[in-house]
C-alpha cells in the first residue's frame, strides 16, 4: 500500500513527539475521565486554594488538550493567540482534559485585545455554564511566540481578575517558536498571588532566555506569580483521537 510508509512515519513522529514531552500513559481511563459532578461542587464550595495562595501544585494536561494548543499557536505565526482549557482538580492537581481556540489574536500587542479576551472567555463561560456543560473552563492560555513562557504585567493583571472571579483557573503559556526548534513543547502553567501577598519561595524559575526587550516586564512581575509542575497524559481515546 502507498499509504504504509508515510503512516510509519507519522507513528514515529508521534512516538518521538511523545518521548520528548514524556507523555505518560494512563490505563485506568475511567479514573482521570470520569466527571464527578458532585464531587467538583464540593470542592468549588470548600474553596481550600482562598486559605493557601500556593494550594495548587501539580497539573496534567492530556495529549490531546496538548496537541491543539500546540497546534493553534504555531497557526499564529508571530501573532499571539488565544484560547480556554476545559477541565477539573483533584486535591492539589489541576486536570487540562481539552483546550478550544478563541477568535482573539495580538494579546500582547494590540490595544484592547486582553479586554476582548477577557470579554469572550467569561460569556464562554457563562453561556457553558447555562447549557449544563459538565467540564468546566479551568483555565486560559496563550501564546509567546518566540519570548517564552512566563507572565507578562498584562497577563498577571488577566490571570487575577480571573482567579477572583473563575476561580480554580489556571494560565498556561506557550511558545510554538521554542517548541519547533526543540521538539519539546515550551509550556509554563501559572497561578497568581493575590494583591500584596510576598512569595516566600525565592528560588528562581526555571532557566529560560527573556528577549532584552521584555526583560523589564518580566523582572517587574516574576514575584506575582508561581509555576505549576507540569506533566501530560494520554489515554487509550486519545491514541485513537490523535
Ligand atoms: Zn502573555
Amino acid at each position: 500500500m502507498a499509504g504504509t510508509s508515510s503512516d510509519s512515519q507519522r507513528t514515529i513522529g508521534q512516538k518521538t513527539w511523545e518521548l520528548q514531552n514524556k507523555i505518560e500513559t494512563i490505563n485506568s481511563v475511567d479514573e482521570i475521565y470520569r466527571y464527578d459532578k458532585q464531587q467538583q461542587q464540593d470542592i468549588l464550595k470548600a474553596k481550600p486554594w482562598d486559605k493557601d495562595p500556593n494550594f495548587f501544585k501539580d497539573i496534567k494536561i492530556s495529549a490531546l488538550a496538548l496537541l491543539k494548543m500546540v497546534m493553534h499557536a504555531r497557526s499564529g505565526g508571530t501573532l499571539e493567540v488565544m484560547g480556554l482549557l476545559l477541565g477539573k482538580v483533584d486535591g492539589n492537581t489541576m486536570f487540562v482534559m481539552d483546550s478550544f481556540a478563541l477568535p482573539v489574536e495580538g494579546t500582547e500587542t494590540r490595544v484592547n485585545a486582553q479586554a476582548q479576551a477577557y470579554e469572550y472567555m467569561s460569556s464562554y463561560i457563562t453561556s457553558a455554564k447555562l447549557v449544563g456543560r459538565e467540564e468546566n473552563a479551568i483555565g486560559w492560555y496563550h501564546s509567546h511566540p518566540g519570548y517564552g513562557c512566563w507572565l507578562s504585567g498584562i497577563d498577571v493583571s488577566t490571570q487575577m481578575t480571573n482567579q477572583s472571579y473563575q476561580e480554580p483557573f489556571v494560565a498556561i503559556v506557550i511558545d510554538p517558536v521554542r517548541t519547533i526548534s526543540s521538539g519539546k513543547v515550551c509550556l509554563g502553567a501559572f497561578r497568581t498571588y493575590p494583591k500584596g501577598y510576598k512569595s516566600q519561595n525565592d528560588e528562581p524559575s526555571e532557566y529560560q532566555t527573556i528577549p532584552l526587550n521584555k526583560i523589564e516586564d518580566f523582572g517587574v512581575h516574576c514575584k506575582q506569580y508561581y509555576s505549576l509542575e507540569v506533566t501530560y497524559f494520554k489515554s487509550a481515546l486519545d491514541r485513537r483521537l490523535l
